[in-house]
This record gives C-alpha cells, sequence and structure tokens, in this order.
C-alpha cells in the first residue's frame, strides 16, 4: 500500500473512533531538533544516555549525570514544538476521550497546548529532592552543581524516570485503562524498546483496539501493528488530523 492510501485508511478508522489513544517517544521531537538517544547525536563526551540516566550513575557521580542534564536543558530550552506536538494538542478535543502517553521529558506537548498528558518518564523541567522527596519546577540554566533543596537542603535530581526505576504508579494505571479501552492507539516517534511502552501496541491489540505506527523506520513492533506509516511525525500527524475533520 502506498503512503496515501494507509493514511486514508487510518483517517477512517479515526473517523469512527471514540476513544484514541497516542504514545510518543523521541521521534516526534526530533522534527523540533531534540536529539533521540539512539541516533547519531545521542552521545554525549563519549556517554551513552543509558549509563547516565540511571540510579547506579547518580549514585556513583552526581555531578556527571547533573552536567549532561544541565546540557540537555540548554539544548531543549531553545526548542519549540513542531507540527505534530500541535496536531495531537488540537485532535484532543475531536474525540469523547482522549488520553496522550509520552516517553518524552521535554514538555514539548505541554507548550503545544496538550492538556492533561501523561508524562510516563516526567520531566526535564522538574526536580526531585533525594532526602524529603519535594517536587518542584526548576529553569535553571546551567544548574549549578550540587543543586539544593530550598525545603532540607538535600541535593536534587532530576524528576525523571530512570533506567532501572519503576513509573509513577498513578500514571501508569491512567496507561493501562487508556490501553484497555481506547479503539485506536497512534504510537508515534518511539524505538519500541524502553518497557513497558514498548508492550502498549500489544496490549491494546489483545484488548480488540486497532494500532498505528508512525516512523522513519521500521522498529521491533512493526511486524504486529495493524497499519505502519513511514514519513516523519511532523508530515504525517498533521494529515490524520486535517483529514479527519473534512470526513466528520
Ligand atoms: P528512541 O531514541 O529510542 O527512538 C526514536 C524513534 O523515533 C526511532 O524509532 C526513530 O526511527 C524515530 N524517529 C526519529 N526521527 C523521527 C521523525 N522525525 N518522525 C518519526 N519518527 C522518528 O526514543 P524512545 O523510543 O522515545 O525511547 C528513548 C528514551 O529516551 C525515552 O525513555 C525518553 O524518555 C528518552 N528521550 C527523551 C527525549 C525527549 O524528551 N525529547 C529525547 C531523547 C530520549
Ligand atoms: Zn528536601
Amino acid at each position: 500500500m502506498t503512503n496515501e492510501s494507509v493514511i486514508k485508511k487510518v483517517q477512517h478508522k479515526l473517523c469512527s473512533a471514540k476513544f484514541v489513544a497516542v504514545l510518543t517517544g523521541a521521534g516526534i521531537s526530533a522534527d523540533s531538533g531534540v536529539p533521540t538517544f539512539r541516533g547519531a547525536e545521542g552521545l554525549w563526551k563519549q556517554h551513552r544516555a543509558e549509563d547516565l540516566a540511571s540510579p547506579h550513575a547518580f549514585a556513583h557521580d552526581p555531578k556527571l549525570v547533573w552536567e549532561w542534564y544541565s546540557w540537555r536543558r540548554e539544548l531543549i530550552a531553545t526548542k519549540v514544538p513542531n507540527l505534530a506536538h500541535e496536531a495531537l494538542a488540537t485532535m484532543a478535543g475531536r474525540f469523547s476521550s482522549f488520553v496522550l502517553m509520552t516517553q518524552n521529558v521535554d514538555g514539548l506537548h505541554g507548550m503545544a497546548g496538550s492538556q492533561d498528558c501523561l508524562e510516563m518518564h516526567g520531566n526535564i523541567w522538574k526536580v526531585r529532592c533525594t532526602k524529603c522527596f519535594t517536587v518542584t519546577e526548576n529553569r535553571d540554566l546551567p544548574i549549578v552543581f550540587p543543586p539544593q533543596c530550598s525545603a532540607c537542603g538535600g541535593l536534587l535530581r532530576p524528576h525523571i524516570v530512570w533506567f532501572g526505576e519503576p513509573l509513577d504508579p498513578p500514571v501508569l494505571d491512567r496507561c493501562m485503562h487508556a490501553l484497555q479501552s481506547c479503539d485506536v492507539l497512534l504510537v508515534i516517534g518511539t524505538s519500541g524498546v524502553v518497557q513497558p511502552a514498548a508492550s502498549f501496541a500489544m496490549m491494546v491489540k489483545s484488548a480488540g483496539g486497532y494500532t498505528v505506527e508512525i516512523n522513519l523506520d521500521p522498529t521491533p513492533s512493526s511486524g504486529s501493528i495493524d497499519i505502519v506509516i513511514t514519513g516523519k511525525a511532523k508530515d504525517v500527524v498533521p494529515l490524520l488530523c486535517e483529514n479527519s475533520i473534512q470526513d466528520v
């Protein structure tokens, strides 16, 4: 099937859908210039992201981990949402139920106007005290090490779910409810290797929902997805949206 006919098919599915769920990954923000972890620009000073975004790395060398986050925050601070983020923010109002789940920590969905986005892996503009666990917004650039909690003086860490850490249970519950209940799941710009998000499409299929993947390249999930659209998120997602208005 050509991309055009595939897109038409998805538009039709969306027209009859009442509950739409969306899972996004680093690929949707790649179009805004935020590097993915697994792309060519993913390395920082010869360190792999997986080796820095971990509780072990922070315990071993918190300064190094904060230097990396400080670099990422400076990079993300200059970026703005693209047409795909904006299309999803518009799409939300068109369905009886719409749940946006993201693995991204950049906050670009919120900046595009999406309300109540489930930030499964946290937010790079929030910090958490390692002593009293208070979460606060912090937009300092650069982060001066060691960043300290104003309430108790404890060391602050990024409010991010690191590799090896569990997701926040209320956030996970809301994701599970969406996966059980949605008519259509759009999986946009995620490599499908980080759990639990990597299993979301299978969960939706088991519950009888329809799954769509939008990615530049095939992923480990592509074979079991109902429809794969190959392309950039910023080009494809607005098309799904625009045409679903005309057909309604
Ligand atoms: P990933 O880096 O593993 O994979 C990115 C995926 O996006 C790939 O499959 C790639 O083919 C696809 N892609 C690249 N450019 C695209 C485009 N223009 N349009 C559509 N698809 C495109 O990302 P992941 O699956 O989200 O997992 C990485 C982890 O890293 C997540 O846990 C996330 O928290 C974190 N991360 C977040 C950001 C961010 O917040 N922007 C950036 C990098 C990594
Ligand atoms: Zn504290």
